[in-house]
């Protein structure tokens, strides 16, 4: 899918290796030139056409009158004390803010991603939704979220989870093509066993992305196991219910082979109960998954809370019950490192 910028320039960074490939050889030239432009931009990471030093002067002229390389430009960095967490707001070419945090753990450090500049889902206790929705962002600007922070930090990135502002599968096209992008050997090559996407449930999107049979990780963000507390906080939910919702979850299983991983955001006096984790375990009997049970963020807006001591008495209650279940690791408490929180300010 190609990208045009309102110059009509061509978005570089967003074509895949044989998107590239096609239109450098209707350019006239040779199609390993585009493996070489492909690595400039996705391992060297170079910002202007003039560094492609292997590239004749003309051809380099050529393709900047052609193609655009779009940028990032980091706004704000916090850096939490506690635990190596980075939070980075960026803007856009057109001033348009995003979020994305860099997470430590044993294994590496994954990067949080936005995909969508605000949300349109409406979720009652998420900040990212409370500025309302601008627009999709193109591949290249979800990638360039994970170039500019190891740029950035010096770190080295080696897992991407889906879960900034956003909703991944209300921009399925440039997500897709970012996916593509993000595992090309020829590129960043981070192997998509090392990346998660999260969805507030849409069911015809999930239903296409199983075909693709991409071997990421599919987290649900289900927070409820009852249609009537699922609609109050989660205004998909009228579109697609829990039952569809888990059917197109068992539909993904059977299709991939991969686990999924629900997402439970515990909120004091709405979903916590012992009741509610019967249900839950109910709903999810005959599933190979694992809940993640998040205390929920205070957002000033939303009156709800959570505490951690609240998600260790759920997840007994759903161990007790046989639900492979786990409490979240809070990380970046002190810069507010759960996402849309540091764009608010932002925004007008
Ligand atoms: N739109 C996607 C991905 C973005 S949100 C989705 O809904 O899954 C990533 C995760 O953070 C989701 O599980 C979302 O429900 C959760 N989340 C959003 N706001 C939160 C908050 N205030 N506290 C805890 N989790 C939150």
């Amino acid at each position: 899918m190609i990208n045009k910028e309102n110059n009509g320039k061509i978005d570089i960074l967003s074509l895949t290796l044989h998107e590239l490939t096609e239109l450098i050889t209707q350019m006239g030239e040779k199609p390993f030139r585009a493996k070489q432009i492909f690595q400039w931009l996705h391992v060297k990471r170079v910002k202007n056409f003039s560094q492609m030093t292997n590239l004749s002067a003309q051809f380099r002229a050529n393709l900047d009158a052609h193609f655009c390389i779009k940028s990032l430009f980091i706004c704000k960095r916090l850096e939490s004390v506690n635990d190596n967490t980075v939070k980075y707001l960026y803007e856009l070419d057109d001033g348009n803010h995003i979020e994305s945090v860099i997470m430590e753990y044993n294994h590496g450090n994954t990067m949080c991603v936005s995909t969508q500049v605000g949300c349109k889902m409406g979720c009652k206790f998420c900040a990212s939704t409370i500025a309302g929705f601008k627009r999709n962002l193109a591949a290249s600007e979800i990638l360039l979220q994970i170039y500019e922070a190891e740029r950035d930090s010096g770190r080295h990135i080696s897992g991407v989870v889906l879960m900034g502002i956003g909703e991944p599968l209300d921009n399925y096209d440039n997500v897709i093509n970012f996916l593509d992008l993000l595992s090309c050997p020829d590129g960043a090559n981070i192997s998509l066993r090392h990346v998660s996407l999260s969805t507030c449930g849409l069911v015809p999107k999930i239903h296409e992305l199983a075909k693709l049979k991409l071997g990421l990780t599919l987290s649900i963000s289900l927070h409820a196991a009852d249609n009537a507390e699922r609609s109050e906080i989660m205004p998909v939910n009228d579109k697609y219910n829990i039952e569809e919702l888990l059917q197109a979850c068992h539909s993904y299983f059977e299709t991939t082979g991969r686990r999924i991983s629900f997402e439970y955001a515990l909120i004091n006096g709405h979903n916590d109960s012992y009741h509610d984790a019967k249900k839950l375990s109910e709903l999810l009997d005959n599933f190979i998954c694992h809940v993640n049970i998040i205390p929920v963020n205070k957002i000033k807006e939303r009156g709800f809370k959570s505490d951690r001591q609240s998600a260790y008495r759920f997840q007994k209650y759903l161990t007790d019950l046989g639900v492979n279940a786990t409490v979240r690791r809070t990380l970046g408490a002190d810069i507010d490192a759960a996402c849309g929180q540091l764009r608010r300010e932002y925004e007008v």
